[in-house]
C-alpha cells in the first residue's frame, strides 16, 4: 500500500492505491482500476491484502460475464457495454474525462540488412540529410552481386558496392551515400496484387485506371500463416493509397479462402515423423492430373486431407473411363443435340445446372462427384440402347471433357482432341442447362384395391386420369386382387394414384 489515494471520478469515492508486479506495466499507462469481484486476479489480490470486494454486475458467478450492474448507482440495471457508454456519457458531461481509441499497433521498420530486396531510395547528405532520390531517377535498381560479400554479418552488404554507395546529393550535388539497407519482403507482399496489372510498366507503380477496372482482388486463396502480419499489412498499404486517391477501394481482397492442409497418418508431414510422402513420386506412378483430381475430391478446399485416406488409383480410373467415353463416340462434330435421347441429355443438363455454382462456391469435391455421376450416364448410354451415335452421348462426352479440364487438362486436352476439336478445351464455353430438360417428366402412380396398395409403375406426368385407370386395369396383380368382384367406384388422381373400391 502506497498510503497515497486517488478520487474514483464517477461517485467520489477514495481509493487505496498499491503498487504490485501482477499488473502489465506496459498496458495503458501502467496504472489501473482493480475490480475484485469481476476478475480473477484482482480477487486474489483484494483476498490477500483483505481488502473490500465489492460486486457490481449481477452475472450469476460467471466473474467476467455479462449481467446487469448492481451497487452502481446511475448504471444499475445496465449491461456492461451500455454501462461503458453511459459512464462515458457522465464524465464527459462533467468535463472529466473523453472517449479515446487506443490502437496497440507499433512502427514497423522495414528496413533490413541483406541484398535482395527493394534499394531504399534515399541518400544521405551530411548538409542535408536524408534527401529522396529524384523521381525521374527511380526506381533504384541494385548494383550486381560481383565482389559483394553477401553472407549475414549483420551490416548491409550493398555497404560494399562503392560504385554504388557513394552518390552526388541531388539537393546540392556534394558527395553523399545511398541507403544500403533494403526493404523487408512485406513491403512488396503488401500491394503486388497492383503491380500485376502491369508488370511491364517502367513508369509506374500502377496504372490507376487499371487499378480501377481490375481490382480489388475477387478471391484470395493462401495459407492461415498469411493471416497475420501479409493480410494487415496489404490492408495498411490499400488503405494509404485509398487516401492518396490512387485506388477507389480500402480493402484490398473481397473474400478470402485458407485452404487446409495435406496431412499422412493423421499429422503434418515432416522428416522427424517420417511420414513424409513426396510429392514428386505421386506425380511419377499417378500422374500430375489423378493427383490433382484426388486433391480436390478428397474433400473441402478448406479442410485438412489425410493422403492416406484418398485414392489417386481410383482417380487415374475414373479419368481412364472418362477418357474412353470420348473416345466411343462415332457422331460428328456439330451434329444436333436436340436430336439426341431425352434421358441422357436430361443428366448432361441437370449436370450443367449443378455443376457451375459448386465450383463457385468452392465445393470441387461435390462437383467432381457430380462429374463421375454424368461418366456413368454416359458409359450406360454407351453400351446400351442408346448407343455411342446418339447426338445426346456426344454432347454428355462433350461437357465431360469441359469440365474435367479444370482438374485434369492433359486428360481434358487429349478428349476434346479425339471429340474432333482443336486446343484448347479450357477456352470452350459450357452451354447454359436447358431448363425444359430438367422438368420431371416420369412419376410412380400406386394402385390400390380396396384400400390396399396392390401395384406401382412409372407413369409419365402427364398422363390423363382415364390413361392412368386404363393402364391400372391392365396391371395383373390388380387383375388378381379384383377377382370376380365388381368394381363399384373408381377413385383416380393424375399421375399418381389410384384406388378401386370392389365389392
Ligand atoms: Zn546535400
Amino acid at each position: 500500500f502506497l498510503g497515497s489515494y486517488a478520487i474514483n471520478p464517477v461517485n467520489g469515492e477514495k481509493l487505496p492505491i498499491w503498487a504490485s508486479d501482477y499488473v502489465l506495466a506496459d498496458y495503458g499507462t501502467g496504472a489501473i482500476m482493480a475490480v475484485p469481484a469481476h476478475d480473477q486476479r484482482d480477487g486474489e489480490f483484494a483476498r490477500t491484502f483483505d481488502l473490500p470486494i465489492r460486486v457490481v454486475v449481477d452475472n450469476a458467478d460467471d466473474i467476467a460475464g455479462d449481467g446487469p450492474h448492481i451497487n452502481s448507482g446511475p448504471l444499475n440495471g445496465l449491461n456492461k457495454k451500455d454501462a461503458i457508454t453511459k459512464v462515458l456519457e457522465l464524465l464527459e458531461s462533467t468535463g472529466k474525462a473523453k472517449a479515446t481509441k487506443n490502437f496497440r499497433l507499433r512502427d514497423w521498420l522495414i528496413s533490413r540488412q541483406r541484398y535482395w530486396g527493394t534499394p531504399i531510395p534515399i541518400i544521405h547528405c551530411e548538409s542535408c540529410g536524408e534527401v529522396p532520390v529524384p523521381a525521374e531517377s527511380l526506381p533504384v535498381v541494385l548494383p550486381s552481386t560481383e565482389g559483394l560479400d553477401l553472407k549475414p554479418k549483420g551490416t548491409s552488404p550493398l555497404g560494399g558496392a562503392a560504385d554504388w554507395v557513394n552518390v552526388p546529393c541531388p539537393n546540392c550535388a556534394k558527395p553523399a551515400k545511398r541507403d544500403t539497407d533494403t526493404m523487408d519482403t512485406f513491403v512488396d507482399s503488401s500491394w503486388y496484387f497492383l503491380r500485376f496489372l502491369s508488370p511491364n510498366s517502367e513508369t509506374e507503380a500502377f496504372p490507376v485506371q487499371a487499378a480501377k477496372d481490375w481490382a480489388p482482388v475477387d478471391q484470395y486463396v493462401g495459407g492461415v500463416t498469411h493471416a497475420i502480419l501479409h493480410l494487415l499489412y496489404a490492408r495498411f498499404f490499400t488503405k494509404v493509397l485509398h487516401d492518396m486517391g490512387l485506388v477507389d477501394f480500402d480493402e484490398p481482397f473481397t473474400r478470402l479462402l485458407n485452404q487446409g492442409m495435406v496431412l499422412m497418418n493423421g499429422s503434418a508431414m515432416s522428416k522427424s515423423r517420417g511420414n513424409i510422402v513426396a510429392l514428386s513420386a505421386q506425380l511419377d506412378e499417378h500422374g500430375v492430373d489423378a493427383v490433382r483430381l484426388t486433391m480436390a475430391f478428397a474433400g473441402p478446399p478448406e479442410d485438412d486431407i489425410d493422403w492416406a485416406d484418398v485414392s489417386p488409383s481410383g482417380s487415374a480410373k475414373f479419368l481412364a473411363r472418362a477418357w474412353r467415353a470420348a473416345n466411343d463416340v462415332t457422331s460428328e462434330k456439330g451434329v444436333d443435340f436436340a436430336t439426341g435421347n431425352k434421358e441422357m441429355r436430361k443428366a448432361t443438363h441437370t449436370f450443367l445446372r449443378d455443376f457451375g455454382p459448386l465450383i463457385e462456391s468452392f465445393k470441387f469435391n461435390v462437383g467432381v462427384a457430380k462429374l463421375m455421376e454424368l461418366v456413368n450416364a454416359l458409359r450406360k448410354a454407351i453400351d446400351g440402347e442408346v448407343g455411342p451415335a446418339d447426338p445426346a452421348v456426344r454432347e454428355g462426352a462433350e461437357v465431360v471433357a469441359k469440365a474435367i479440364s479444370l482438374f485434369a487438362p492433359y486428360t481434358a486436352e487429349d478428349m476434346w482432341s479425339k471429340l474432333g476439336y482443336e486446343p484448347g478445351v479450357a477456352l470452350a464455353l459450357f452451354q447454359s442447362a436447358d431448363e425444359s430438360l430438367l422438368v420431371e417428366s416420369n412419376t410412380i402412380a400406386v394402385v390400390q384395391v380396396n384400400g390396399k396398395l396392390r401395384d406401382k409403375f412409372e407413369v409419365s406426368v402427364s398422363i390423363s386420369k382415364d390413361e392412368l385407370i386404363a393402364k391400372a386395369l391392365e396391371s395383373a396383380v390388380v387383375q388378381n386382387a379384383i377377382g370376380d368382384g365388381q368394381i363399384v367406384q373408381t377413385i383416380a388422381t393424375a399421375p399418381k394414384f389410384v384406388n378401386f373400391v370392389v365389392k
